[in-house]
């Protein structure tokens, strides 16, 4: 049987060899509970702690400064609802293109929590309107949070974290930003931009499923959202994944040493997809940014025109033997256009298609999926 080639690297990453190798390692030999006093324990400890300090290296951080979650779906929930629960927050300022996580946090908090939600005009590429930020935050001064995530998970389109950090900064508002799709791919520097809280998951980049991180600056306190013991510093109770952490660390390791040369071979994939896309079939176009310093580049997002084998290119592709997304989130088996191409204004009448990359990827796999593509069309 022929390999499938894997283009859903946004959903998540095939594990790399050496995180598999630190894993089993310590399924075999390290199964103490971080949190007891004997050698065991003391060896799970060691572990976790190393791992942060991998982690804080890696968006120079302080160790204090992370705790491990089991997802950025919880890391994301604890920001931002706990900074309204318990940090005065009574507005949220975010985008109508942010990953469920938050959108749906956010709508919890206006319906029950009578937070005020104020959703930021998208431009067509994806770009949120910072004019209209900075313009919002300057009304008046009451208690805001502005929730804005870095790469679109669907389109790719970078947003300038750094310059929103400053903005949220003169207002005084508090800055989370969701970087699970570019942490471990972009350098990303807690020091150089004004932030509060930020996001991350190992199953993004070559890790393993359920376990993520929250970076909480210093200098904002949050309570436990989580009850329970004493576990990450009061923060986050529960025993530790241990196994997920260690393999967490390996993965970021991994992606921070090889970053440039990852991003490299990427971007010659992508530019080698769009262009033979370009040649090859009528009429696609690329959605989110175009430039490459303003989208991730692992993230492109097709679309395709309106017919009938177009509607099916998802499932086509997958009897082809490639796994891709749609660019419509799917429900009850009815496709329903995804919340993000809505907020860019996407032609409905038009089919999309989320490529996704990795390093793992070839030019053949590229080739391969453009004539299959040919084909179909
Ligand atoms: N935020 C973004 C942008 C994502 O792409 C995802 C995963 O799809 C998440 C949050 C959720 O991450 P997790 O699977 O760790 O809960």
């Amino acid at each position: 049987m022929t390999e499938r080639i894997y283009l859903d690297n946004a959903a998540t990453t095939p594990i790399l060899p050496e995180v598999i190798d630190i894993m089993t390692d310590v399924m075999m030999h390290d199964f103490g509970n971080p949190s007891s006093i004997h050698a065991h324990g003391r060896k799970a400890r060691t572990i976790i702690e190393n791992a942060r300090k991998i982690m804080a290296k890696a968006i120079n951080a302080s160790i204090s400064e992370i705790f491990f979650t089991s997802s950025a779906t919880e890391s994301n929930n604890l920001v931002i609802k706990n900074s309204v629960f318990h940090n005065g927050i009574r507005r949220i300022i975010s985008s109508p293109i942010e990953h469920h996580c938050v959108l749906h946090t956010i709508q919890y908090l206006e319906k029950y929590h009578n937070v005020d939600v104020l959703w930021l005009e998208v431009d067509n590429k994806g770009f949120i309107n910072l004019e209209q930020l900075e313009h919002e935050l300057s009304k008046n001064n009451v208690a805001t949070l502005v929730s804005i995530m870095h790469a679109n998970n669907e389109i790719g389109t970078l947003q300038d974290i750094y310059q929103i950090g400053h903005i949220c900064q003169k207002y005084g508002a508090l800055f989370h930003s969701d970087t699970v799709q570019t942490i471990g791919k972009w350098p990303i520097d807690v020091q150089s931009i004004p932030i509060h809280f930020l996001s991350a998951s190992a199953h993004k980049l070559h890790g393993p499923k359920g376990v993520g991180f929250v970076y909480i600056n210093s200098d904002t306190v949050l309570p436990p959202f989580i009850h329970g013991g004493s576990q990450e510093r009061n923060m986050r109770a529960g025993t530790e994944n241990v196994i997920g952490i260690a393999g967490f660390a390996k993965a970021m390791e991994m992606s921070v040493i090889h970053m440039e040369s990852r991003k490299n071979h990427i971007l010659e994939l992508k530019s080698l997809f769009k262009s033979e896309l370009k040649e090859k079939i009528n009429a696609v176009d690329f959605l989110g940014s175009d430039d490459i310093n303003t989208s991730s580049y692992h993230i492109q997002n097709v679309s395709f025109p309106h017919s009938e084998k177009s509607e099916m290119l998802v499932i086509n592709l997958d009897i082809a033997g490639i796994s891709v997304s749609s660019g419509s989130a799917c429900t009850s088996g009815i496709e329903q256009e995804s919340h993000v191409l809505k907020g860019i204004g996407h032609d409905v009448s038009r089919n999309s298609v989320r490529f996704s990359f990795s390093h793992l990827n070839t030019k053949e796999d590229i080739k391969v999926v453009v004539q299959k593509l040919v084909d179909m069309l």
